[in-house]
């Protein structure tokens, strides 16, 4: 009977999607998952009457809305009083502990301030109906397809649950390795990036086409819960969260119950440094009273809960002086100035470069050389300069943004959307310079020793104007180079020959097609196996692929049609290149990570962290964000954050780079990780 085959895949692929997205404990391979969801999608295709709005499948798949309907919100979403330091925080228990006579046993329970967007999530008999963003605090914006997309948010309650209507409260946002990734993805298409993950956050869940939403995949954090008269068994905060927990919503792992003020320091002192480490960003500390009665009677000030406070950690500023300011021209032709800064220590690292985004935000700052200014630094974020200190700034006009291309002296063109400042010269040495430079980079083709300034003199030569040309390059040619010895040229010669063993996906993403970045190319070489499938692929079967946007299909059908990308594929075929999928060995390899759980921190040297993430998974593990006694390994890179004590505390073995490599040596299949 397909319905009952139908409830059961779908609750099986709902508990499955719970072990792995909030509990990060996976209960099946992820082979058996999709070939599971597959055959979901085909039975519901088949009986469509028999689709239920919190079938895994209808997480993606909406169309994309022409607006957002507008949503009032009983109780208000209230915004949080802050503290900065702790005699703040004693001034607020002092006030809220007047209200209160006679004097009341308390505690506290501690949740760190996650740094995103506040969304009310609305459940009818435990589906999920309604999502909606805080707005002002009263009215906010329906975005419920958008927040479907959230693969922790339950599309319905796990377990039993009261009757009616209940209102989840928590915070959406993006993960510092989707944010990075997100940014590059931009950058590579000549957009701006985001300044940092909450208003990549909130550029996400205002997006009108939730296909793209479920690309950036958001992560949901819920910290409250409203509900009426059945859910007056819950009597703390602490409860509350548990509570939510076990309805299959992911919690805060690091929430903690403190019984004084004194408990709350040590919490905030720790994760003042501990949250750096963290996959997230978060920006202070929120302290809540636990008791739900207490809580009650002390009740709200017009904007914020009296009986909750942020406790928030001082942004990483710190002023220097603009030394110079340059700009830079990418491989789209995208002009980006950069002011070169008198090096000053940072949150922990030396700054000597922020981005000024683009000409808007010069022309705001007023910004010129010898200016006092303040730099600030979220997480990891490259730095920016937040302000200029009017007072030390020097005599003479604020800097002009060049009208021509710095490189080849071409007018630069100011495109209106995105406030791009482009040089559109096709053969501008910076647009094919940034191109070869792509084209080698570690996510491309990987070709070690092809940095900027090798680049640059192949070019000015004559010896390498296009990718084709580095195949064609010898012994001979690389000794007119400068200062490149023999062993040199001939372990360049030897990276670009193995460039050729590099899989399909790789090539495709290393092509730099508008739209294009590594998510979409594997997509891309999935559905296309070789070159000329997709050099001829009509623009509605681009379109009809999951997960790509109307946008990029047209972008690459565009492509495909040029005869310029013809040619190249076919001069790239002529060099050797893998320009199709290479069919898969029939025996699969030893898994030396059958199963294991790892976790990251630090900076690898030779793998970013996406690579070292698909290698591990390759070989049958799987990376996490953070620590507990479930963890088979903690991978060390270069200066590790707090989860190096964390994993001696828990005592979860140690793996070097070197070891891991070493460990994934085994079954690599020479794809990657030199
Ligand atoms: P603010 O925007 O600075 O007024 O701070 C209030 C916001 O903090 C709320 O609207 C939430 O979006 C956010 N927030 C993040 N984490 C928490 C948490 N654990 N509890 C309550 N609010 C939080
Ligand atoms: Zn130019």
């Amino acid at each position: 009977m397909p319905v009952n085959r139908l409830q059961e895949l779908r609750t099986l692929l709902q508990q499955a999607s719970h072990a792995y997205y909030v509990l990060d404990s996976p209960i099946m391979e992820d082979s058996v998952y999709d070939q599971l969801f597959r055959e979901l999608l085909e039975l519901e295709a088949i009986h469509p009457e028999l689709i239920t709005p919190d079938s895994p499948s209808q997480r993606v798949g909406g169309k994309p809305a022409a607006g957002f309907t507008s949503v009032t919100h009983s109780p208000p979403l209230y915004s949080l009083e802050n503290a900065f330091d702790l005699e703040e925080l004693a001034a607020w228990q002092g006030r809220w502990q007047r209200v209160l006579t006679p004097q009341v046993p308390f505690d506290y329970v501690a949740e760190l301030k996650i740094d995103g967007i506040s969304l009310a999530l609305t459940y009818q008999e435990g589906l999920l109906v309604r999502a909606a963003t805080r707005g002002d605090g009263v009215t906010g914006e329906d975005i419920t397809a958008n927040v479907r997309t959230i693969p922790s948010v339950p599309l319905r309650l796990l377990g039993p649950h009261p009757p009616g209507l209940l209102e989840v409260r928590g915070e959406a946002f993006l993960a510092w390795d989707r944010f990075h990734t997100l940014n590059r993805e931009r950058q590579a298409r000549g957009e701006l990036p985001f300044a940092n993950p909450r208003n990549a956050t909130a550029g996400t869940l205002r997006q009108l086409d939730p296909q793209v939403v479920a690309q950036r995949q958001l992560d949901f954090f819920a910290y409250t819960l409203h509900g009426g008269p059945a859910l007056e068994d819950l009597a703390t905060q602490w409860q509350r969260l548990q509570q939510l927990g076990s309805w299959g919503f992911r919690v805060n792992p690091h929430t903690q119950v403190c019984r004084d003020l004194g408990a709350v320091q040590v919490y905030w002192d720790y994760w003042r440094t501990a949250r750096r480490a963290l996959p997230y960003l978060t920006d202070g500390v929120v302290v809540k009273l636990n008791q739900l009665d207490l809580q009650d009677q002390l009740g709200f000030t017009h904007r914020t809960p009296r009986w909750a406070i942020a406790l928030k950690y001082p942004p990483d500023e710190a002023a220097t002086v603009v030394e110079q300011i340059l700009v830079q021209v990418g491989r789209t032709g995208a002009v980006t100035p950069v002011a070169q800064l008198t090096p000053v220590a940072l949150a922990g690292t030396v700054v000597a470069r922020a981005t000024l985004h683009n000409a808007d935000r010069v022309q705001e700052l007023g910004l010129r050389v010898g200016d006092t200014v303040v730099v600030r630094k979220a997480g990891e974020v490259i730095p920016e300069i937040v302000r200029v200190v009017e007072q030390l700034r020097p005599q003479g006009p604020p800097w002009q943004f060049p009208t021509r291309c710095p490189l080849c002296g071409q007018p630069l063109v100011r495109t209106v959307q995105a406030a791009a400042i482009r040089c559109v010269n096709p053969h501008c040495p910076a647009i094919g310079q940034g191109q070869i430079l792509h084209w080698a980079s570690r996510a491309a083709l990987n070709i070690q020793g092809l940095g900027e300034k090798r680049v640059a003199q192949l070019w000015e030569q004559g010896l390498v104007c296009s990718i084709v040309d580095l195949y064609d390059l010898t012994g001979e040619g690389l000794a007119a180079l400068p200062g490149l010895g023999d062993k040199s040229a001939a372990n360049l010669l030897a990276e670009i020959a193995a460039s050729k063993q590099q899989p399909w996906p790789r090539v495709l993403y290393g092509l730099g097609i508008r739209h294009v970045g590594v998510t979409v190319a594997v997509l891309l070489a999935e559905r296309f196996g070789a070159a000329e499938s997709l050099l001829t692929a009509s623009l509605e079967d681009l379109s009809a692929i999951p997960g790509i946007g109307p946008e990029t299909a047209q972008s690459v059908w565009e492509w495909g049609q040029a005869p310029a990308s013809q040619i190249l594929l076919g001069e790239l075929q002529n060099r050797g290149l893998t320009l199709a999928n290479t069919p898969r060995a029939p025996i699969t390899p030893p898994q030396p990570l059958q199963g294991k759980v790892l976790v990251i921190t630090g900076t690898l040297e030779h793998l970013t962290r996406p690579q070292a993430q698909a290698l591990i998974q390759a070989a049958g593990g799987r990376v996490v964000g953070s620590l507990s006694r479930r963890t088979d390994y903690l991978v060390v890179g270069s200066s590790p954050g707090s989860k190096l004590q964390a994993a001696e505390k828990l005592g979860v073995p140690q793996l070097s780079e070197a070891s891991l490599r070493q460990l994934l040596g085994q079954s690599e299949t020479g794809s990657d990780g030199r």
